[in-house]
């Protein structure tokens, strides 16, 4: 595999590096390139303002969702030119992308499913970073056997859905305004069959959100629970009970996405800290620190070709 820019994709460096010169200033050090749902201060109220605040201004330089198409505000840009995004952004001190999810999965199965009027609705507010959205798949009882979900969605009389069930590791529901959620409406059908996606909205009535709090101290992940909630009608995306095709479009778009993750950034802010403090003469530690680095350069090198 040749890692070298092909002239399209040096000439689209030299543009995105002049736009982040112009816009935020390079950075001296420490993690960069994590989405800000992964890092330890996704909970953290100020740095998730900051972090929408910049996704407006990465919006307004045309920058704000690269691989969406032009016609919704996107550049049409190519998995190469993603990477290229994404090596670029880390050399500048911004936040990392408390949008990520919203503009990696859903954005894209809302373009590609979604009616006109969702597209008008969620799409601007989704890419100017004042929507966040989450994506609620898994349960307690569907993880990788993910069609087995048994959250349900109950048609009423008056046209509106009844959703009830629990969903669980959540990224990012504590801090989400909007929600792209997969239900069982149909039981009585195979259980692929029966799946639709639906919108919600992360503030209604019936919605509990509890974070999981991990060893390390941060809370990215969530129990979410349903009790009653009441969703409008026009909230479907696509037909009802068509919903796993949804689901495949947003999770064939969760490997696109993943291919610009570089998380070799996770270990050299280690090793510059064990280089100030001394502690690289340590062969056990230089040790135990390339082998951390071989093995990030190896998922990254991995998320290449997925
Ligand atoms: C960083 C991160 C962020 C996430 N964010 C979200 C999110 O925002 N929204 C969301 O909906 N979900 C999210 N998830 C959840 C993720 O999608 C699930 O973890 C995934 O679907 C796997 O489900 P599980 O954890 O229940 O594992 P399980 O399905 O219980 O699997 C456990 C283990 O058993 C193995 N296994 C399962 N079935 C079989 C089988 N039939 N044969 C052999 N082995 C098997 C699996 O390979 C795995 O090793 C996130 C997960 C991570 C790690």
């Amino acid at each position: 595999v040749d890692f070298h820019d092909s002239p399209n994709d040096a000439a689209f460096r030299r543009e995105a590096r002049a736009w982040l010169d112009a816009h935020a200033q390079r950075r001296r050090g420490g993690a960069a390139g994590l989405s800000a749902l992964m890092s330890e201060r996704g909970d953290d109220p100020q740095f998730l303002q900051r972090s929408r605040a910049w996704q407006r201004v990465v919006a307004e330089g045309g920058w704000g969702a690269i691989i969406w198409p032009t016609a919704y505000g996107g550049r049409d840009a190519s998995m190469s030119q993603l990477f290229v995004w994404g090596q670029e952004t880390a050399r500048y001190d911004v936040p990392p992308n408390v949008c990520s999810i919203g503009l990696r999965l859903i954005g894209p199965t809302l373009i590609a499913h979604g009616t006109p009027e969702q597209k008008t609705r969620y799409l601007p507010a989704m890419l100017r970073g004042e929507d966040v959205w989450c994506q609620l798949w898994s349960e307690p009882n569907a993880g990788s056997d993910l069609a087995s979900l048994q959250t349900r969605a109950e048609r009423t009389p008056s046209g509106v859905w009844i959703l009830n069930g629990q969903k669980v590791w959540t990224s990012g529901a504590h801090c989400s305004d909007l929600g792209l959620i997969i239900v069982r409406t149909d039981p009585g059908v195979p259980k692929h069959n029966g799946i639709s996606c639906f919108v919600v909205d992360m503030r209604c009535r019936g919605i509990s959100v509890r974070p999981l709090r991990q060893m390390t101290g941060g809370a990215n992940f969530n129990e979410v629970f349903f009790d009653d909630v009441v969703v409008p009608q026009e909230n479907p995306v696509g037909d009802v009970n068509d919903g796993w095709r949804f689901a495949l479009t947003t999770l064939m778009n969760e490997l696109y996405g993943a291919a610009a993750l570089d998380v070799t950034d996770l270990v050299r802010p280690v090793a510059e800290l064990a280089r100030k403090t001394g502690a690289l003469d340590d062969t056990l530690l230089r040790q135990g620190l390339a082998d951390a680095y071989a093995r990030a350069k190896l998922i990254t090198l991995t998320s290449y070709g997925a």
